[in-house]
């Protein structure tokens, strides 16, 4: 790996992590840059900043725990940073960089003038209280505070955060400023500043795309079988749009468990179960199924809605599907995206797959801004505009260039962002 060379000297070489996955795909972009733009491509192999913070909150019972947190600007030479926070026991400093460096490359796809941020704290939410959730929340944006604003860095949901995650940081931030700052902050509730459709943006973006990549290698959406790892966020709300538009939704998998149903889940009835059990096993009309047997499910498209590195050398080869839809960031690692390759699966990689989040929350931020609200009609129109466009510009690239959309859409990303350092210049 070339950039290898450029591995900071605070992640180890070792154990690189996720930021290693990132920096394959650059080494894989790079000669497809336009010429004149490649020599600028080290940009995009280091992140602008990164801050590493002490979350100290005082537990329920009386003791203090102590939590590491993270916000990484990966690049802001398109805008104010923007990507969500997540919560998860397994967050890594290395986890974060690769985040914030996909928001960089998936906000120049869909073209919102946003660069690339991430944050996270390395925690199990579920081993918290409601109120120790909160004072973790809002001591961590307390911290990030010198990072963040609405012209600066504009965090949103991720994995294990919600609208209320969002309300919190929005509150402690408005309270450190002496007003009320909406724009700080996207996925917020609607009562609060946030956007209609914001909650399904991301899963119809998912749809959207998949469809798109459907109609273009020939297969029907109405009928077609689909498998979905992850019913959280993204997950419930692609697998429920594709069961709307006539799709079987023949498999589910999340942490929990798998389930398995070849005639098609009742969507909304599993995730009604789901929510009263915590578990998908047992939801009505379903069979359990070995998580290992997810993977090579009888499935015409496999929407990848969990995490990264779920999709490996190890599993890919027993993947039935033809296209592979990334709702998740980094969930194909460089290996298993190869194999895929050989076997003529189309990948509509998570860059531009999953960016119908980023999309509603950029027109969140310019309601915020404006405060000025549109209707779901509005938005929902717009989002699917973004992103069909956005999906044309790749697919084309893939077509006219003969590389595979994920290096199409890296290429029309980096692009797009090597430009406009360019157009800005070297400071000083
Ligand atoms: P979420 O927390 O709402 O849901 C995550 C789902 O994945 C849950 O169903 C969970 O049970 C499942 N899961 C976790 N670990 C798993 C495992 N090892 N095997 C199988 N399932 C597992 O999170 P989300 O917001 O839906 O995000 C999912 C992915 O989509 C993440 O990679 C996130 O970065 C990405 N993403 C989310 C958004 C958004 O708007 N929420 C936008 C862009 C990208």
């Amino acid at each position: 790996m070339d950039n290898v060379a450029h591995i900071p000297s605070y992640l180890s070489a070792e154990h690189l992590g996720p930021w290693e996955t990132y920096l394959v795909q650059i080494d894989r972009v790079e000669p497809h840059l336009a010429p004149a733009l490649r020599p600028l491509a080290p940009l995009l192999t280091r992140p602008k900043r990164a801050l590493i913070v002490d979350v100290p909150i005082r537990l329920d019972n009386g003791e203090i725990a102590h939590f590491e947190g993270y916000r990484v600007q990966h690049n802001l030479s398109r805008g104010p940073g923007k990507g969500g926070i997540r919560y998860h026991p397994d967050v890594t400093l290395s986890e974060v960089m690769a985040l914030s460096a996909w928001m960089t490359v998936k906000n120049a796809v869909v073209n919102v003038p946003f660069g690339g941020a991430k944050g996270g704290v390395r925690v199990d939410p579920k081993t918290l209280s409601t109120a120790e959730l909160e004072r973790l929340t809002r001591r961590y944006a307390s911290e990030i505070n010198i990072l963040i604003g609405q012209d600066k860095d504009i965090p949103a949901p991720d994995i294990n955060t919600n609208e209320q995650v969002m309300a919190w940081i929005m509150d402690t931030f408005s309270m450190n400023e002496g007003k009320t700052a909406m724009g700080v902050v996207t996925g917020k509730p609607v009562g609060l500043g946030g956007s209609l459709g914001r909650k399904d943006a991301t899963g119809r973006g998912v749809f959207v795309t998949t469809a798109e990549a459907a109609r273009h290698i020939g297969l029907e959406i109405a009928g077609a079988r689909v498998a979905v790892q992850g019913f959280g966020n993204v997950g419930e709300a692609a697998a429920r749009l594709f069961a709307d538009a006539g799709a079987k939704v023949v498999a589910l998998q999340d942490a929990t468990g798998t389930i398995h149903n070849p005639a098609g889940l009742d969507v909304r009835a599993t995730k009604a179960w789901s929510l009263a059990h915590r578990a998908l096993a047992g939801a009505p009309g379903s069979e359990p199924m070995a998580d290992a047997d997810f993977w090579g499910v009888d499935a015409d498209i496999l929407i990848a809605a969990a995490m990264e590195n779920q999709i490996t050398a190890a599993n890919a080869g027993r993947i039935r599907a033809r296209l592979i839809t990334e709702g998740a960031n980094g969930p194909t690692t460089p290996e298993a995206d190869l194999i895929l390759q050989d076997k003529g699966v189309t990948v509509v990689p998570d860059v531009l797959a999953n960016a119908g989040g980023v999309t509603v929350s950029y027109f969140e931020w310019v309601q915020d801004i404006s405060a000025f609200f549109w209707t779901e009609e509005e938005i929902n129109a717009r989002l699917d505009r973004i992103m069909r466009e956005a999906f044309a510009a790749v697919w084309d690239a893939a077509r006219a260039r003969g590389i595979p959309p994920r290096t199409a859409a890296f290429v029309l990303g980096c692009e797009r962002v090597l430009l406009a350092h360019r157009l800005r210049g070297l400071y000083p």
